[in-house]
């Protein structure tokens, strides 16, 4: 149960006075990025500002800047309201200093209302925006008008917020006002001497003050109460890591012995020899198999490493020891191609292997479950279908998991609750960097393909200005005549894959005028049958322009594809093509990788295309997009179900994650039920950032 103090925080935004449903509705768009959500008072606290007003500049009229916000201390002349008849023509009301005549102009305005506030001969502070027409001054719709008395209390620096189309600034700033009040005095869980050391204050004093800043470094990530709040939000990350982690740990894992009969033939019968890492990996995840500890390993290898054959390996290895394995992937055409691969391979080993995906429907469905459940498939493969209710396998001892960052925690964990002490092998092809690592996983056991496989050739990659696309498409006409296959990858326009969908379409249509039935389309949107059908015809050289939207970003394999084209490239994230151009250069012919560009190129823009141009070492395209981004979206953080952070700007503040981390790890050996008074503050602390799951798990023991 969450600790009674903390109460008033998780009342809904609707509780405020002001806040009625429909504001409610446009908080939680705001705040939680969706309408049917609930905000609640700490979404609130934690929707930091982003900017100042600083009204504290006091000109006289005739000295006040052009478009600058000032205050103005004037005396009210006269009120000319607008002609009734035309509300296009705003009231305008005049005031003077020694300096000069303002007008202060209001449309729509209700003229009782402004007689009120602002009497003829009266005094008044009117704060808003210089406009100079015509040589003659005027302030539209003031921020502020008060009175002598009330001017003491206006802010005269003023938080902004990012704002949501329906939400007036002034109820925003109210409810996060009265939200600052309804903060508690919280039990401190941070250590007193690290706490002195970089001089913090109180976890009260550090949200007021970041709600309250005076100067633009006050914005900034390393701003003491942000640096706090961001090491609050880290310190419960990992803290319920932790012991996530040590639950797991404490649940025995099985030990699986492999004895080679099926390992060896499979190894044997590859067209390749295993790379060093390919051979160190297996050999870790040996070990972790055999031991009774419940492996969680993440295998952590660039685009083109080599992952599947070593997954393929560590699960023919559980199937010697009598167990079955699953391999997830995150989408279909995924599921289907390690399902092409991986099948040729375990023939030599003889291992029944099988697809099970959401197309797999009706009889065939049910025997294949039938199958699964007796055991006489000792690999499925397939898609989150295979967490479903309505799966069991008969013994599953290992489950891995592809492309980690687009499955969220819970379903990995929901596919190892299908079997007793699962063990867990997560890849990802996403080198995640350290940092970002340290907050996702904790610490999980990692395996690192760091050599690529033998034979593969650098790719040329170029940056073009988009009004060169006609050479492009010349020099794409020479490469089919030459024989080649080429992708096409159309810009990610928008979050919507409608809007993405018309790009590549129009694309495809512009290309198959001049290539003809040389043109394949494939986008998320298709009919799967459809799309293999598609990629079908591009892997079997029928079509040799593969148009795609950014389906094909994560592991597709068509190792004689050697160009790939991408439009707008800067719109995607570093990583996002680094995995994209990850597709060409599989094999020994020479691969060439086009980023075409919208001119001007702003600075970043440029610095991050440069970047992608210089290297293909993907963790230094990591640690790059991670400075340049921020590290939700490296790991495109909503769709993945990662920790989404609140307060945390991965890139500013690496240092703390180390410190949070290790920070949690003494905590828990000095104090592993949280027991203690520091322990129950980071009971309260785990679920001031709702992470309670991990305080359930502490419960169970
Ligand atoms: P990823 O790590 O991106 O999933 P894949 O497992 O798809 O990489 O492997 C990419 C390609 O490299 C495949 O065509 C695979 O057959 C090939 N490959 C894997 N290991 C080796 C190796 N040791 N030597 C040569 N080629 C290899
Ligand atoms: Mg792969």
């Amino acid at each position: 149960m969450r600790p009674d103090i903390l109460n008033p925080l998780f009342r809904p935004v609707t509780s405020l006075e002001g806040i009625g449903p429909k504001l409610g509705a446009i908080l939680g768009r705001l705040l939680l990025g969706s309408e049917d959500e609930d905000a609640r008072v700490v979404d609130l606290l934690f929707h930091l500002p982003t900017g100042i007003v600083d009204r504290r500049h006091m000109p006289e009229i005739a000295l006040a800047p052009q478009g600058a916000i000032v205050t103005l201390k004037v005396r009210i002349d006269r009120h000319q309201p607008g002609p009734r008849n035309n509300p296009r023509i705003p009231c305008r009301v005049f005031a003077h200093d020694e300096t000069g005549e303002i007008a202060l102009t209001f449309f729509h305005a209700n003229p009782a209302w402004l007689e009120r506030a602002m009497p003829v001969g009266a005094t008044r502070y009117v704060s808003g925006r210089m406009e100079w027409f015509g040589g003659r001054p005027s302030m539209v719709h003031p921020d502020f008008i008060v009175g002598e008395e009330e001017f003491a209390a206006m802010p005269l620096i003023e938080p902004v917020y990012p704002m949501t189309a329906g939400l007036p600034r002034k109820v925003l700033q109210k409810a996060i006002a009265a939200a600052l009040q309804s903060v508690p005095d919280l039990g401190e869980w941070i250590d007193t001497a690290f706490l002195a050391e970089r001089g913090w204050s109180s976890f009260r004093d550090a949200i007021q003050a970041a709600h309250r800043p005076e100067t633009e470094s006050d914005l900034g990530p390393l701003a003491p109460p942000r640096a706090r709040l961001a090491f609050d939000e880290l310190l419960a990350n990992q803290v319920a890591l932790a012991v996530t982690r040590e639950h797991m740990r404490r649940a025995a894992g099985r030990a699986h012995h492999g004895d080679g009969r099926i390992t060896g033939p499979i190894v044997a019968a590859l067209p390749f020899e295993l790379t060093g890492s390919q051979k160190q990996a297996l050999a870790d995840i040996a070990a972790d198999l055999g031991s009774s500890h419940r492996m969680l390993r993440l295998l952590q290898g660039d685009v083109g490493s080599g992952k599947t054959v070593v997954a393929l390996l560590a699960m023919a290895t559980v199937v010697e020891a009598g167990g079955q394995a699953a391999l997830m992937a995150p989408t279909e055409v995924l599921a289907r191609q390690h399902f092409e691969t991986i099948r040729p391979l375990a023939e030599a080993g003889a291992l029944r292997v099988a697809l099970l995906t959401g197309r797999e429907r009706g009889k065939e469905r049910s025997v294949l479950l039938e199958k699964v459940a007796h055991g006489t498939v000792d690999i499925l493969i397939g898609t989150h279908a295979l967490f479903q209710a309505g799966v069991s396998f008969r013994d599953l001892a290992l489950a891995v998991v592809d492309e980690q960052h687009r499955f969220g925690v819970h379903q990995r964990l929901a596919l190892a609750a299908k079997g007793d002490a699962t063990d867990i092998l997560v890849m990802t092809a996403t080198p995640i960097p350290r940092t970002l690592m340290l907050t996702c996983f904790g610490d999980m056991d990692v395996s690192a393909l760091t050599e690529k496989p033998p034979g593969r050739t650098p790719i040329d990659t170029r940056a073009i200005p988009l009004e060169r696309l006609d050479d492009v498409i010349d020099r794409v006409g020479r490469a089919i005549a030459d024989g080649k296959k080429i992708y096409w990858v159309c810009p990610l326009v928008q979050e919507s894959e409608e809007t993405d969908l018309a790009a590549a379409t129009e694309r495809a249509a512009a290309l198959r005028e001049r290539f003809g039935e040389a043109v394949a389309l494939v986008h998320g949107q298709m009919k799967p049958t459809e799309r293999d059908a598609a990629m079908e015809r591009f892997r079997a050289g029928e079509a040799r322009i593969l148009v795609a939207t950014t389906v094909i970003e994560v592991g597709v394999d068509v190792p004689d594809a050697t160009i790939m084209v991408i439009e707008h490239a800067e719109r995607f994230g570093l990583s996002q093509l680094h995995q994209l151009r990850g597709r060409i250069g599989r094999g020994r012919a020479a691969s060439t990788c086009l980023l075409l560009y919208k001119t001007p190129l702003g600075e970043v823009a440029r610095e991050r295309l440069k970047v992608v141009r210089d290297t293909e070492d993907g963790f230094r395209i990591a640690e790059e997009d991670l400075g340049l981004r921020g590290g939700g979206e490296v790991l495109g953080t909503r769709q993945s179900g990662m920790p989404l952070f609140h307060l945390v700007d991965p890139g500013a503040h690496a240092d703390l994650m180390e410190a949070a981390r290790d920070a949690a790890r003494l905590l828990l050996i000095a104090d592993p039920e949280l027991a203690s008074g520091r322990g129950q503050a980071v009971r309260t602390l785990l679920y001031l950032f709702s992470r309670d799951a991990a305080v359930r798990l502490l419960r169970a023991g």
